[in-house]
């Protein structure tokens, strides 16, 4: 086959990032690269399967964004969830440029203004968590990992399945249905949430040091966590949620009202995501 002659002119990456954790969590990523990971523009297919909701919801299109547009990653899912999300605005970053415009109504006189939102900025407030503090218990060191992307995005959706069981079950209690039968639906429901949140966690114990030797066995690991008292799964909880999630203040922006005789200020809270980006572009 003859090479396309349009090759060259096929997108390119548009800028060049590294990750929060710095690839320690992802050793298959070729660490050579790791401080300037290449980010290319979404594609017109990228930005259609975004813009599906239901796609959206289940992470695959998050996982084929990936693939599409940081094609030096070999394997999005295992990417840790706070990875995910800074690459996500640095794709936005790619394809919509520096800047995003979001339309805001004033909460005191009603005008609509835009104001502008720069990625650069809340991608350089991503912090840093290539070095992760392990939890101490007795003369244990408890080693965490921040939860990958499809570990984050399976728990969303069982949570969200278990929210419509449970308002399924309320919406037939008004009809006067057994309510032992109603109890007994509500206890397994929140059960299986308990068991995934319990899968996460073990997930997320990459290694537990004793003094004579790490632990890395997966079996030993859940037993454990099987067997430890609530006040110590709560503390690696906490622990895991640091390092899950971008900061909250990624998501608060100062407004100010341009209006003359207004000129209110308040705080918004923006979820960046495929939504919001798909108006601004
Ligand atoms: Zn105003």
């Amino acid at each position: 086959m003859n090479e396309n002659p349009l090759t060259k002119y096929f997108r390119k990456p548009a800028i060049y990032v590294s990750l929060p954790t710095k690839g320690r969590f992802n050793p298959e990523i070729d660490q050579t690269i790791i401080d300037e990971i290449g980010v290319m523009p979404m594609t017109a297919i990228d930005e259609i399967t975004l813009r599906n909701p239901d796609s959206l919801l289940n992470g695959e299109a998050m996982i084929s964004l990936f693939k599409s547009c940081c094609p030096s990653i070999p394997n999005p899912r295992n990417l840790c969830n706070i990875d995910a999300e800074a690459l996500f605005l640095a794709i936005s970053y790619a394809t919509y440029g520096k800047e995003v415009t979001h339309t805001h109504k004033c909460t005191k006189c009603d005008n609509q203004s835009d104001f502008n939102i720069d990625i650069n900025f809340l991608l350089n407030k991503f912090p840093d968590i290539d070095v992760v503090e392990p939890i101490m218990y007795e003369d244990l060191e408890i080693h965490v990992k921040p939860p990958s992307l499809e570990s984050v995005t399976r728990v969303a959706l069982i949570q969200l399945e278990e929210q419509r069981i449970v308002n399924n079950i309320k919406t037939q209690s008004k009809d006067d249905a057994d309510e032992l039968e109603l109890a007994k639906r509500f206890y397994s429901s929140f059960e299986r949430v308990a068991r995934q949140n319990v899968d996460l966690l073990s997930e997320t114990v990459s290694m537990i040091r004793t003094k004579e030797a790490d632990i890395t066995d997966r079996v030993q690991i859940n037993e454990f966590l099987a067997n430890i008292p609530a006040s110590l799964v709560t503390n690696i909880n906490k622990s895991v949620e640091k390092i899950t999630r971008k900061p909250a203040e990624l998501n608060k922006f100062n407004f100010v009202c341009p209006v003359e005789d207004c000129g209110h200020k308040e705080t918004i809270s923006l979820e960046m995501n495929p939504i919001n980006f798909s108006v601004a572009g």
